[in-house]
């Protein structure tokens, strides 16, 4: 079984061509510098892991001890309780954040989703697939939340149970919603029951590694948070971790003869090589290991912003982010960086494979191209 030479010769123009676009790939939140090499034998096996990653399964050839392990994880860096929690690994943040909202509306099926502007553009999707009541807050100039149209918009529908959508890290700007703020403003117009959901698709993997910074989690009332598994840690697959607690859960769960598995999730095959991948990322770099990627990334963030700056390009991030936002440059410059735009702004992602030398590439480019 062996493909013809034009096929081949296919193949490897394919190859040279991501090599050359993932030297300046700096627009998106994708860490580009992984190496699976020591799990790719188990390319080789139909790995599915259909259904409840907690509940056994007929199907045999499934890498359920790894996922429950990354959940573990992950539960444990979310501040979940650890014998009320439940998740399973996605295929990406869109996922995850989908599967939050359905919880929602289960729990609360005349519910209204509150969600900012500034939101991935996934979500409003997801909310009319889900056929929810829907109410898009005003979004401040830093990409958070509007806290006085968060307010205003509640008293408006008071008497429907909220659904928050909050960002941890928003899409353009890394925008965090104040949970606390939120939660505030809840307790003053006397709303005792609602549901948060944390977007954390991206900074779900940098914010909990920074000393000092404040990352919102169970502990602080959400109750499902999603995030992105090949975003900062980094995957040749799209992947995600979607976490709740077990209470929310058992409401959908069905049990299904066919696969001897109960039927939590939203899709049913699903990719049993992701979890082993994320697995690896965790085992290989632990808590600090990301801790130091992440400082590094911030580092190069701080003095990009420097530099930008000192060259008259009007940029700037949040703290503790790795965004950085500043005015759209020429189509020459947006295209070979591949930049993200929104209006009249676009932004860069300061990832691991991000240096000196190409934001000085970059700034070079915008100032001259
Ligand atoms: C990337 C992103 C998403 C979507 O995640 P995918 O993994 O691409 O599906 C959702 N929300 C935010 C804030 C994101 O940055």
């Amino acid at each position: 079984m062996s493909l013809n030479s034009k096929d081949k010769k296919k193949l490897k123009s394919f190859l040279k061509l991501l090599k050359e676009k993932r030297r300046t790939f700096i627009g998106y939140p994708v860490n580009t510098t992984f190496d699976y090499s020591e799990i790719s034998d188990f390319l080789d096996f139909p790995i599915n892991n259909v259904g409840d990653p907690f509940d056994s399964s007929y199907y045999g050839i499934n890498s359920r001890e790894f996922e429950t392990e990354v959940l573990d994880w992950f539960a444990k860096l979310y501040e979940a309780p650890l014998n009320n929690y439940w998740g399973y690994v996605t295929s990406g943040g869109t996922e995850g954040n989908m599967y939050g909202l359905y919880l929602a509306r289960e729990i609360y099926p005349k519910g209204v989703v509150y969600y900012s502007q500034d939101t991935h553009y996934s979500v409003s999707k997801n909310i009319r697939m889900l056929r929810m009541d829907h109410v898009m807050i005003k979004s401040k100039p830093n990409g958070e939340m509007d806290y006085d149209d968060f307010s205003n918009m509640l008293s408006t529908w008071r008497s429907a149970p909220p659904i928050i959508f909050a960002n941890l890290g928003t899409t353009m700007k890394e925008g965090v919603d104040d949970i606390n703020k939120i939660k505030k403003i809840l307790k003053d117009l006397a709303i005792p029951e609602y549901y948060i959901h944390a977007d954390a698709a991206m900074a779900g993997m940098t914010l909990p590694f920074v000393d000092g910074a404040k990352f919102y989690n169970f502990k602080d009332g959400i109750q499902s948070i999603s995030i992105s598994g090949h975003k900062v840690i980094g995957s040749p697959v799209p992947c995600g971790v979607v976490l709740t607690l077990k209470s929310n859960v058992g409401r959908i769960a069905r049990a299904i003869e066919y696969v001897g598995t109960l039927d939590t999730t939203v899709s049913g095959s699903r990719n049993g090589f992701t979890p082993i991948l994320l697995w690896h990322a965790i085992k290989d770099k632990g808590f600090n290991g990301f801790k130091k990627i992440v400082r590094e990334c911030l580092k190069t963030a701080d003095r990009a912003v420097k530099k930008f700056n000192e060259n008259g390009i009007e940029a700037w991030k949040n703290d503790n982010a790795i965004t950085i936002v500043f005015p759209k440059p020429s189509e020459y410059v947006t295209s070979k960086w591949q930049l993200a735009m929104q209006d009249d702004h676009c932004h860069i992602l300061v990832m691991p494979q991000v240096n000196d030398e190409l934001i000085d590439e970059l700034v070079d480019d915008i100032l001259n191209k």
